[in-house]
């Protein structure tokens, strides 16, 4: 092998998908080369290798944006006091669910896929990546104005409005809104109907098979099967989201995070300095009643999104989350299928 290639860990590595481009670690050195933003961060040891202060979100906030530059051509602005994103875990999760599309729902690498990242952060990671990285069509809700307007910033620099739908939310809710709206539901539809009908030339047919199937979209209670999606044509696609994912607020107070701090420090400290801002950590009820929400409001809308001849599910992926039924005390990452 010509260029030695520097692996990661092998504790992180345990965790990094088999198709994480950063289970090669990014070399700090090329990026402090490339991007000015990024060495006023940088420390040279006598050797020339190059170190980051991963406890400064300063220099966090500048790893983050120069990757997603270099390696994903993403333009990408963070505000000061924002939630900073670790991209290797972000691609995992993004990762993974290209995994359960294509393995558990059988999906084809050429359908168009849409999924809604509940909770997009002002960096809007999820969606921009997915877009780029993966071809994906992403609704995007967030609660924060901050984090909403930043997203939205986001998503228009990179010309990415047709991928990525920035939606400002209620934080009452979790999908209801969302996945029932009127708009977004067009939307998406339109956008696999694009391609499903690449070979069908009636164009007139299908502007009024749209209007009925609109009309029907709009009159159909969430529990309610659309009748649609019991034939076999292809107006079955516009009812589906492929799947839905979250990376929820941990936390039921400010003080919970000082204690969970605390936890931490028992067990090790952690390699980079927390970021974000308390909207962003703390949900009335904690992980778990925002988890148990989004379970049950998945549940409500099955019918709706499930798509049986596509064999397609709404899925949802909650990442990082300890598990709901033993009440916080397990706080090992574990993914949970609703269907
Ligand atoms: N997805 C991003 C940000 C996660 S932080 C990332 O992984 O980096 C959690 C985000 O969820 C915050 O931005 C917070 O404002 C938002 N949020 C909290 N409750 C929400 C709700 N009910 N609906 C949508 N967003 C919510």
């Amino acid at each position: 092998m010509s260029v030695k290639e520097k692996k990661v860990p092998p504790k992180l590595n345990k965790y990094m998908h088999a198709r994480n481009p950063y289970r090669t670690p990014p070399s700090f050195k090329k990026l402090a080369s490339v991007y000015p933003e990024f060495r006023p961060y940088c420390s040279y040891d006598v050797g020339g290798k190059v170190h980051l202060d991963f406890k400064d979100p300063k220099a966090l906030r500048a790893l983050t944006t120069c990757l997603l530059h270099q390696d994903f051509d993403l333009k990408v602005t963070i505000p000061d006091d924002r939630l900073v994103p670790t991209l290797p875990l972000r691609l995992n999760y993004l990762l993974w669910i290209e995994d359960l599309l294509m393995h558990a729902a059988h999906c084809e690498t050429s359908d168009v896929i849409v999924g809604v990242d509940i909770g997009t952060g002002a960096s809007c990671v999820y969606p921009l990546l997915a877009a780029r990285k993966l071809g994906w069509n992403l609704v995007a809700t967030e609660t924060d104005n901050i984090n909403f307007t930043a997203a939205t910033t986001n998503v228009n620099n990179n010309d990415l409005q047709d991928n990525i739908i920035v939606k400002k939310v209620d934080d009452k809710t979790v999908l209801q809104g969302v996945l029932d709206d009127a708009d977004i539901q067009k939307q998406m539809y339109l956008k696999k109907k694009e391609v499903n009908d690449n070979n069908d030339d009636d164009d007139d047919d299908d502007d009024d098979d749209d209007d009925e199937v609109m009309s029907e979209l709009n009159n159909t209670p969430s529990d309610t099967p659309c009748k649609h999606t019991d034939g076999d044509d292809n107006k079955s696609m516009k009812y589906m989201f492929d799947f839905t994912m979250c990376n929820p607020p941990f936390f039921s107070s400010e003080e919970e995070t000082d204690s969970m701090k605390k936890s931490k420090k028992q067990r090790g400290e952690p390699i980079s300095s927390p970021t974000g801002c308390i909207h962003e950590k703390v949900t009335t009820g904690g992980e778990v009643t925002f988890i148990t929400q989004m379970v049950e409001e998945s549940h409500k809308f099955k019918s709706k999104v499930r798509v049986v001849e596509y064999k397609r599910l709404i899925t949802t992926i909650i990442v990082c989350c300890s598990s709901i039924n033993n009440n916080n005390n397990n706080n090992n990452s574990t993914i949970y299928n609703c269907v």
